[in-house]
């Protein structure tokens, strides 16, 4: 008989093993929120992207109800075949108006509407300059587009400002993308720079506000009201998964944008319309992101909290609710997830591949408490101590 044709399958597994990067899934048996049941303990959770507490607040899931009996569980179909409902649009404009844009158009996701986005505003005449950390879906949005890409070292201006000098003029359209919230490290994009670079090279800007929106600028609208940067004519990704508290992604733009993604992503014409549930889920978010300020507040005030006691380990410089400490070695980062774990912290190791250096992720909610946070000061302290 021939030689199984997937044998390579736990060849494979034994290897990501062998390096310490074998991954698997730890299931949460309650509402998201700051404490969590995890493999039938009562932990801390640090390591949820739901940094104002949305996705157990009984008004989403309010929401999400009525929406599924007034309209059903499914949309059953693509947007412009039969799977359009008032409430997408609704969202939409909620989304436009929190960024100060023309319009918005929503997707399945945040990773479906940076590969739809990508994709149909660059091809293989065009010519793509990514940040190195830029996450997954912006990499592979690249990929799909078939445009030529180039890497630049992360928030490397000058490194960028070579690359485009090089290479701009060999190529039609040109597209600088960058997380506008780097989502292992925490830090920013400098996006007044990136805009002035764009405008000089005349390039198009597409930043991903997945961890920025809800959490930064003055009306919790990202990065992009964080720097007085919206009036812009970038593209404008983003997901309402993360502070939304919902599922589901988007891009915020001009009139044409949109109205251009609306006939060329693909991401978004070939899959089904976003749920009635989650899409009025997402709208509460909104509306309470707009008008409840005083959440955004508080996680700064954790934030600082949290960078004030533990700013002199190796904290990854950061801007943003996500706190990165690095340790030396992927055996060591695994460690101290393991001793957090055991006290009761849930903040997980994230190591290679999935970044360059190992290190422990925290990340902030607005509904952690100060004692919450000095419980995971104390234990932090004790665990680099031993560790
Ligand atoms: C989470 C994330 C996404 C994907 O968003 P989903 O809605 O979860 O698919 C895209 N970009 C960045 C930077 C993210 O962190």
């Amino acid at each position: 008989m021939l030689h199984s044709p997937y044998t390579w399958l736990g060849e494979s597994l034994e290897t990501i093993k062998k390096a310490n990067w074998y991954r698997q899934p730890r299931a949460l048996a309650s509402q998201s929120g700051s404490t969590v049941m995890l493999n039938g303990q009562s932990v801390v959770n640090f390591a949820s992207n739901d940094y104002l507490g949305l996705a157990s607040d009984p008004r989403l899931a309010e929401a999400a109800i009525a929406a599924t009996k007034a309209y059903g569980t499914g949309s059953t179909g693509s947007r412009l075949t039969s799977g359009h409902r008032p409430l997408h649009r609704d969202l939409e404009k909620a989304i436009a108006q929190l960024k100060q844009t023309e319009d918005a158009l929503v997707f399945s996701s945040g990773y479906l509407a940076n590969l739809g986005a990508i994709a149909a505003v660059v091809g293989k005449r065009d010519v793509i300059f990514g940040d190195q950390y830029n996450h997954s879906s912006l990499k592979n949005g690249a990929k799909l587009s078939e445009a030529t890409i180039f890497e630049y070292q992360h928030n490397d201006l000058s490194d960028l400002r070579t690359l485009l000098t090089q290479h701009r003029g060999q190529y039609r359209r040109c597209l600088i993308t960058a997380d506008s919230v780097f989502s292992m490290d925490g830090d920013l994009c400098p996006l007044p720079e990136l805009q002035a670079l764009a405008q000089e090279f005349s390039a198009m800007l597409l930043i991903d506000e997945a961890h920025g929106t809800g959490v930064l600028g003055e009306r919790g609208a990202g990065v992009a009201d964080h720097f007085g940067c919206t009036q812009s004519e970038m593209i404008q990704v983003g997901t309402l998964s993360k502070a939304l508290g919902s599922l589901g992604g988007y891009v915020a733009g001009s009139q044409a944008m949109i109205d251009f993604l609306r006939n060329r992503a693909a991401t978004w014409i070939y899959t089904t319309g976003l749920s009635p549930a989650d899409t009025a889920a997402a709208l509460k978010a909104i509306e309470i992101v707009r008008t409840e300020p005083q959440r955004r507040r508080q996680l700064w005030e954790n934030i600082r909290q949290l960078k004030t006691a533990l700013g002199n380990y190796e904290l990854v410089p950061s801007e943003s609710a996500i706190l990165c400490f690095g340790l030396e070695s992927p055996q060591q980062a695994l460690a101290m997830g393991d001793r957090l774990l055991q006290s009761g912290f849930f903040a997980p190791a994230i190591r290679p591949p999935t970044v360059p250096t190992s290190r422990i992720r925290v990340s902030v909610m607005a509904t952690h408490t100060p004692a919450q946070i000095q419980d995971l000061i104390e234990n932090f302290q004790a665990s680099f101590a031993y560790g």
